[in-house]
């Protein structure tokens, strides 16, 4: 297979259990040869005890970051946590009523939309099992589907290890009519049972059958990690997966597929 170009999943410090800095992971990308990398922090109950928009700074300042760095293409992102069975991002129902030196906004919205905007995509993942526990596969087909209804919402993450029950089919030809994406997570095979890589496998399967786009990302929470796929590509190479369907085999492919997403209009690129 020939070799991936984009890292579309990687987290920083920001994440509080991560170990490198957003230039440590570009430095890591360019050396091995990528055109682009997603920043991709958790935005997650798993880092504050109570949710302010000031503890979420690390996402929506980064416009602050350059465009093209060391030769690679940076796009802003997040992976948010899905918060309930019907798909809602965390921040959802969380008012911003003030910013971060307390000066108020005439304009209240939720955390989740403020956010958002801020962004080029959001990554929607399960971490965590406590609203998920013994839900019907009939819900968990729903919450997916409707998390992949957020307009910043362009890839369902690591959904072979989310232990979710939900209905493969409607969940990955839902990703297909949104022109979004179903993740292939490496850190899922490192960290995951015989049972997770069977699933993820029988996940890449599918898509491959029914023509759904992926994208691959590392999970990378250290730099040295980014952009190495060597168990998922090993995966789609004995899979025979059509390489078409992977979005993020080079940076133009992943920038048409985000701008056909109707996702963002990635200003600046
Ligand atoms: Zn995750
Ligand atoms: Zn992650």
């Amino acid at each position: 297979m020939d070799r991936i170009k984009c890292d579309t999943h990687t987290h920083t410090l920001y994440s509080r259990h991560a170990y490198s800095t957003i230039e440590e992971n570009v430095r890591a990308a360019a050396e091995r040869g990528l055109e682009l990398l997603a920043t991709t922090d958790h935005y997650s109950q798993m880092l504050y005890p109570d949710v302010h928009i000031r503890h979420y700074q690390y996402l929506f300042n980064q416009t602050a970051l350059p465009r093209h760095w060391h030769g690679v293409t940076v796009l802003r992102g997040c992976e948010a946590d899905i918060i309930d069975g019907e798909g809602h991002l965390f921040g959802h129902g969380i008012p911003v009523e003030e910013n971060i030196v307390g000066m108020r906004y005439e304009n209240v919205q939720d955390l989740d939309r403020f956010i958002a905007s801020k962004l080029d995509y959001m990554i929607a993942s399960i971490h965590g099992t406590s609203h998920t526990e013994g839900m019907p596969a009939a819900q968990g087909t729903k919450m997916y589907i409707n998390a992949l209804a957020q307009e910043k919402v362009l890839i369902l993450g690591h959904i072979g290890r989310s232990s979710v029950k939900f209905e493969l089919d409607p969940v990955l030809l839902e990703a297909k009519a949104r022109n979004k994406l179903i993740e292939l997570n490496e850190h899922s095979f490192d960290m995951g049972s015989g049972d997770t890589v069977r699933r993820c496998r029988q996940i890449a399967c599918r898509c491959g059958e029914l023509g759904v786009l992926v994208s691959l990302g590392t999970d990378a929470h250290v730099s040295c990690d980014v952009g190495r796929f060597g168990k998922v590509a090993a995966m789609l190479e004995e899979i025979h997966f059509p390489k078409e369907l992977i979005a993020s085999r080079t940076r133009e492919s992943f920038l048409e597929v985000i701008r056909k997403s109707g996702v963002s209009e990635l200003e600046g690129l």
